[in-house]
């Protein structure tokens, strides 16, 4: 039996269903039942159905999906996949700015720990940042714990005024706006597609700025017909998939999360044969950390 055939029998033996990022390896994705960014993947994750939810991808997806469905069973197929940025703000620093505005809203981007989710009063994706801040009735907004992400909300938004902290993805950190001159060269006709998670200075040379799926729907209906991808390769699956007759060039040889690479087939196998790492958290953080969660999910309807 082939690791993928356990999978799918074993899904049915548990009442299992897998969710999986679009960054995870390519065949992980294919065995999932549920692909997309982290705004899609909550969604899937608050309706899910199944008793079981084995999540592919870093930690913190695992966390929102265990605090929006307390009663199920959520499986890490590897406790060590960490994204850096969930833990780069400073609870001492949220009290601070809270004692400072009055109206101060700490808006939390989705990718941060159930801990810092505690002391947020939303969150967003990036595919949902800009309607959800725009739809809040405080001013002065806190945005934890990316600076790219927040400046590049705040470009938007002028009436709001916006604290910006110091995390960052370091994936995309590392795509720079010489890297994109240098792809632009090799490929002059391509237009570049950028997540909102770079630096101001790359995102200033693209042609669009927005989430995985935004990046994906707007190579999906361009008539153009090669793009450069500034993202995590891992995009690169649906991409292809749904545009078969079109060219998708990365911007260097390393834009790569190491974190999400480490989940395999393998272990997806071995969490639910096994029922391996499941996500823990006490009651008074889970409660806290749904409400902004809950938030966004009415936020951006
Ligand atoms: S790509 Fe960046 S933001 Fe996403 S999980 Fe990896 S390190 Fe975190």
């Amino acid at each position: 039996m082939t690791t993928l055939e356990r999978i799918k029998q074993l899904k049915k033996e548990k009442n299992a269903v897998i969710l999986a990022h679009y960054y995870v390896d390519d065949d992980v994705q294919e065995a999932a039942d549920y692909v997309g960014d982290s705004y899609y993947l909550s969604k899937a994750a608050a309706s899910a159905e199944a008793d079981v939810i084995v999540f592919c991808g870093v930690s913190f997806m695992g966390e929102s999906a265990k605090i929006l469905n307390p009663g199920k069973t959520v499986l890490m197929p590897d406790a060590a996949a960490d994204c850096p940025m969930a833990h780069m703000a400073d609870i001492e620093k949220i009290k601070k700015c809270k004692e400072e505005y009055d109206d101060l809203a700490v808006v939390c981007y989705i990718n941060s720990t159930a801990l810092l989710k505690t002391y947020s009063d939303v969150c967003v994706t990036s595919a949902n940042a800009m309607d959800v801040v725009r739809a809040l009735p405080n001013r002065h907004i806190y945005f934890i714990p990316d600076a790219n992400l927040g400046q590049f909300i705040a470009s938007k938004l002028p009436d709001k005024h916006f604290i910006f902290n110091d995390g960052y993805c370091h994936v995309h950190k590392d795509i720079t706006a010489a890297d994109i001159q240098n792809a632009k060269e090799a490929h002059p006709d391509a237009l570049v597609l950028i997540h909102p998670e770079c630096t101001p200075d790359a995102v200033a040379l693209a042609d669009y700025a927005g989430s995985t799926t935004g990046i994906i729907n707007y190579a999906s209906a361009s008539s153009c017909s090669e793009f450069i991808i500034c993202t995590e390769t891992g995009v690169f699956k649906e991409l292809k998939d749904k545009n078969p007759e079109k060219g998708f060039y990365p911007v260097h040889g390393h834009q790569c999360c190491t974190d999400m690479k480490l989940i395999t087939l393998e272990k997806v196998a071995r969490a639910l044969e096994r029922m391996e790492h499941p996500v823990e958290m006490d009651e008074e953080t889970r409660r806290k950390a749904a409400r902004p969660l809950e938030r966004m999910l009415e936020l951006a309807q």
